[in-house]
């Protein structure tokens, strides 16, 4: 059994990761400033013997003594990262480098949860890791894209300056229970807001196009990831290929959920990606993994998660 850091432990994604790895034994340690982070995600494991919390800010010096480090603090909502755009790069950069400061101390692995969003509004599709991607560097996205992909080339120079043993995951948009009921990303707006029979507010004509990755799939991709072998460091696409629009989207919703809600259109955001689907290839060869749960069915899941939130 490993001693484990997960830095946003109290996120979306860093939640299902701490109670997964809490449930195989391992000695979790989750670090979070709880700038989007709940303590209720974590509520359930705060008994546990191997699990423990530490508010913290990555952009801080962190001494700790752990054998994995997940590096998942960063807000992922585009509305709550262009809240603070500095802090959102600094959590990036010098997020990273003290991670890997870290890391490199104890030798210890590290897994960097990178995005989809290092493509920028991509030009070849479906997106493959070789891809070098489309990203405006002084728009307002860039905070979150080009830190990431900033933190992508630290990680990199970790390696090959002092032989640290990375792993890097890009993320395609991934969803599930946890999500912050006014978290803004589309999955948990379109269902809080189908749920309690409000419009459902499309950007744009809602002609662009995401594909949604379920939550239980993604955990299980990080996993397999961070133990590949120390020659694998990727950067490796995770995501789930199904591709919908987001009017599509919004219309599952409102069927699934027996809403009486209209659909409102809005004003689309700047820099706003066109499409965005993942090449999986790489990470079912090296992962032998591909996503299970369609998207109907994880939204089922999801929608019963905000029913009972919503209740309470
Ligand atoms: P989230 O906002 O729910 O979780 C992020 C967590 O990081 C929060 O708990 C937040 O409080 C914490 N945090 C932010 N800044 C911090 C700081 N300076 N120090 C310590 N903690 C800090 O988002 P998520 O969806 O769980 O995303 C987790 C990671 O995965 C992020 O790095 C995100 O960029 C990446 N990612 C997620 C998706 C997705 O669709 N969910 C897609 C691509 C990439
Ligand atoms: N660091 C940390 N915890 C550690 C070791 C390092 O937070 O256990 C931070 C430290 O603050 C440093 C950063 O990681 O600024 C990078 O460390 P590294 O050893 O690579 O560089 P240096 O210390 O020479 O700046
Ligand atoms: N979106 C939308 N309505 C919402 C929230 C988001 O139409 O209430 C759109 C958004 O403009 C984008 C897509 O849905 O085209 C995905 O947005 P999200 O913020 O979830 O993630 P992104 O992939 O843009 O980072």
């Amino acid at each position: 059994m490993r001693r484990i850091l997960i830095t946003g432990g109290a996120g979306f994604v860093g939640s299902h990761l701490s109670k997964r790895l809490v449930s195989e034994g391992h000695d979790v340690l989750c670090v979070d400033n709880y700038y989007t982070g709940n303590k209720e995600n974590i509520a359930p494991l705060m008994g546990r013997k191997n699990f423990e919390i530490l508010r913290h800010d990555v952009t801080f010096p962190l001494y700790v003594e752990v054998d994995e480090i997940y590096n998942l603090a960063c807000p992922a909502s585009p509305i709550y990262y262009q809240h603070d755009p500095v802090q959102t790069t600094k959590t990036s950069v010098h997020g990273a480098i003290n991670m890997l400061g870290l890391a490199k101390r104890l030798n210890a692995r590290i897994l960097q949860a990178s995005t989809s969003e290092v493509y920028g509004d991509p030009k070849v599709h479906p997106q493959v890791e070789s891809y070098w991607g489309h990203v405006n560097p002084i728009g307002v996205r860039s905070c979150y894209d080009e830190g990431k992909r900033c933190a992508e080339t630290l990680f990199f120079d970790y390696k090959r300056q002092h032989g640290l043993n990375v792993k890097i995951a890009r993320l395609f948009n991934t969803y599930g229970p946890n999500m912050h009921p006014d978290d803004g990303r589309v999955v948990s707006n379109f269902i809080v807001q189908a749920l309690q029979g409000k419009p459902i507010t499309i950007y744009g004509d809602g002609s662009q196009t995401r594909s949604f990755c379920y939550i239980d799939d993604m955990i299980e991709a990080f996993i397999r990831l961070m133990n590949t072998p120390e020659d694998f460091s990727g950067p490796v696409n995770l995501g789930n290929p199904g591709e919908f629009s987001i009017l599509e989207l919004a219309e599952i919703v409102v069927s699934l959920t027996n809403s009486s809600s209209e659909i409102c259109f809005k004003k689309l955001p700047h820099d706003d990606p066109v499409q965005r689907q993942p090449d999986i290839s790489l990470a079912k060869e090296k992962l032998s993994w591909t996503p299970k749960v369609n998207l109907e069915d994880g939204l089922i899941k999801t929608i019963r998660y905000f029913e009972l939130l919503i209740k309470n």
